[in-house]
């Protein structure tokens, strides 16, 4: 189902300590000012995604996510950690296929597809992460690599679960740069993206589809970037580690303003 979503991802970063105190802090901060019905994320590091729920308690709005796992069940695959096992804990999402794994650990399109098999299967949402390094949109060639990065591992789904994917595109050259998409850029691949499911799956099942930015989302732009009408909020890496910058994020998601 489509809906606004704010997912942090803290990638390697913070001690317990620090993770801790940053939960408290952003969940204050959304209990006293966050009054809109956009969905938050907080995709921890695997070790503190059972304390980060500790602290948040029962029936918090702010779920929790992780940023990868296991494209296998259950068993001898050592330092891996299964959907399952991530379901077990009470985490709801799991980031598949940011470009740091793609990079960094050479997980491709068919790899990717068998993460969000596991992960709708498990009965968690993934968060599908797809965009272009600089030199292809230089080459002009970015909505044909998106469109192939989606195409390999979302189109052997269904409509139904199609429905429970939530993707999330993030240009390469905007991770962690500083270097933010222009609204205009990322209204149009929102909407090519959106345009490639409406040919797959239909218009209706395309107007379904949670699609988020991400890429040096910060309080100053998310207002700007989240108002395009393809853009259903934000993936955000530096930023949602500090507690202020992150719930400011959220605000700018909500329409109207939350006060
Ligand atoms: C990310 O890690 O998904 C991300 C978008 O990072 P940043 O916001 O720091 O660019």
């Amino acid at each position: 189902m489509r809906k606004k979503i704010v997912a942090g991802n803290w990638k390697m970063n913070k001690t317990l300590d620090e993770a801790l105190a940053l939960t408290s802090e952003i969940a204050g901060m959304v209990k006293d000012e966050v009054r809109s019905d956009t969905t938050i994320v907080l995709c921890t590091p695997f070790p503190y995604l059972v304390p980060v729920l500790r602290v948040l308690g029962d029936g918090s709005r702010i779920a929790v996510g992780a940023q990868n796992c296991s494209q296998h069940e259950w068993g001898a695959y050592t330092g891996e950690t299964s959907a399952l096992m991530l379901a077990s804990l009470k985490a709801q999402y799991v980031i598949i296929g940011h470009s740091e794994r793609r990079q960094y650990f050479g997980e491709d399109g068919k790899l990717l597809a068998a993460k969000v098999d596991i992960a709708l299967r498990s009965g968690l949402t993934p968060i599908f992460c797809c965009g272009e390094p600089l030199e292809v949109r230089e080459k002009g060639g970015h909505q044909d690599l998106v469109g192939e990065q989606v195409e390999a591992s979302l189109y052997h789904l269904d409509e139904a679960q199609i429905k429970k994917v939530v993707i999330a595109y993030e240009p390469v050259w905007a991770i962690g740069t500083g270097k933010t998409a222009t609204s205009a850029q990322a209204q149009e691949m929102h909407a090519f993206i959106r345009s490639q499911l409406a040919a797959k799956y239909g218009q209706a099942t395309a107007s379904d589809i949670t699609i988020l930015y991400g890429g040096s989302v910060n309080a100053s732009n998310a207002r700007e970037l989240f108002s395009s009408p393809d853009v259903d909020g934000g993936l955000v890496g530096g930023a949602s580690l500090k507690s202020r910058e992150f719930v400011e994020i959220i605000k700018a998601c909500s329409t109207p303003a939350s006060p």
